[in-house]
């Protein structure tokens, strides 16, 4: 007898879960893109996004993965004289500094301490010291190590120094609460397969009217992922080449979804199930990594006995379920577990469940049980609330 069949689960910070009502769009047939039919879908699209992002302001859509939409950022901003200040706390802050690297941009870098958030003080000493600076790169959460950063403060800053803040917000978004226009955000990326549930596969780009100047002013050092073309076809509904025509009818699902849920109470969902999933494991004797934890993935500290990379393949051999280990510096050090986009309190419990098989599989002491213990009395806690 097998107890673990192969069942699959996915809890790692994107990919994540796609909705049965969404992968039976996938089986469709494909339309052409130059009919009524798919403007029509790709307009409920376009406006839809508008809603997810909190902006007034246009939402592109390219056909790449996020880090598609990131270098079209640089490719479309990077002019003479001006310099970009990366936000490095994470993989993903390096991915901004290596990609101002690959167009030769002038690139300042803030170190930030891997598990912290970068405080605003050191963004504004930089700012102050260095005029030439004009746009910061930053994260809303760096998914390498779990944690938050305060882009609207961050963004505050940017203001008063006049240099345009630009937000990967690729994990974060609609799980960490995010307002484009509301905070002053220039220019906010996102990628399909993390809060929005859809397969990998499309990446997004916002930008503000300060941002559309900086756009105009520079020679953009890109073919597909000019900003200007992809906005003078954006604007009439329209993409400038083949979009993925299953992936947006897939978001027109998606984000019928989450109008139907409302963005506060998304954000609110992920929140409850971030803040159940740090208990849960704490109550397991374990340490939490981010100082300022995101809704979107848990990072913990794995115990000096046990190599992460190994517990996470564990789990995920034996059990089907994926979490996700450590990245650079962290591999083998922390696990990640991802709490993002098409997630309730039972896929916690999975997850949770899973963790303390494998960690008294490889012999930690700690009570079996306590940390599905307290997501059930957490969740008792807000079920009551709720009916
Ligand atoms: C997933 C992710 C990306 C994009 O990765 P792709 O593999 O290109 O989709 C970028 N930034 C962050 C913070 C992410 O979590």
């Amino acid at each position: 007898m097998r107890v673990t069949p192969r069942k699959k689960y996915l809890l790692t910070p994107g990919p994540t879960p796609v909705p049965e009502e969404i992968l039976l769009t996938q089986a469709e047939p494909i339309i052409h893109h130059r009919t009524p039919e798919f403007k029509k879908i790709f307009t409920e699209v376009s406006e839809g996004l508008k809603y997810v992002f909190q902006t007034k302001n246009p939402v592109l859509v390219f056909s790449s993965s996020g880090t598609g939409a990131m270098e079209s950022a640089v490719a479309n901003l990077k002019q003479d004289g001006i310099k970009f200040l990366s936000v490095m706390g994470g993989k993903f802050g390096e991915r901004w500094t290596e990609i101002c690297k690959a167009f030769g941009a002038d690139c300042e870098v803030l170190e930030v301490k891997w598990g912290q958030s970068p405080d605003t003080k050191d963004i504004e000493t930089k700012l102050s010291g260095d005029k030439a600076i004009k746009v910061i790169l930053t994260t809303l959460c760096e998914t390498s190590t779990g944690s938050v950063y305060d882009v609207k403060a961050i963004a505050k800053i940017a203001k008063k120094y006049d240099a345009l803040v630009v937000v990967d917000a690729i994990s974060g978004l609609l799980a960490d609460e995010f307002r484009m226009d509301d905070w002053g955000i220039d220019i906010a990326i996102a990628g399909s397969q993390k809060g929005l549930m859809l397969p990998p596969g499309l990446s997004f780009i916002s930008l503000s009217g300060r941002a559309w100047e900086y756009v105009d002013k520079s020679k953009p050092q890109a073919y597909y992922f000019n900003l200007k073309k992809a906005m003078s076809s954006g604007e009439k509904y329209d993409t400038p080449w083949t979009p993925a025509v299953s992936l947006v009818i897939g978001l027109r699902k998606a984000l019928e979804l989450i109008k139907e849920e409302k963005i506060e109470n998304v954000w609110k969902r992920h929140n409850f199930l971030a803040a159940t999933c740090r208990q849960a494991i704490e109550g397991l004797g374990l340490k939490l990594f981010a100082q300022n934890p995101s809704s979107a993935v848990t990072s913990v500290m794995m115990p000096d006995s046990i190599d992460s990379a190994e517990f996470v393949k564990f789990i995920r051999n034996e059990f089907g379920i994926s979490i996700a280990g450590g990245q650079g510096a962290l591999k083998g050090k922390i696990f990640r577990i991802a709490h993002l986009g098409y997630m309730n309190i039972f896929d916690l419990l999975v997850g949770i469940a899973a963790i303390e098989f494998a960690l008294h599989n490889f012999g930690y002491k700690f009570s079996l049980g306590k940390g599905i213990l307290k997501l059930e009395e957490e969740f008792l806690k807000e079920y009551k609330k709720e009916i």
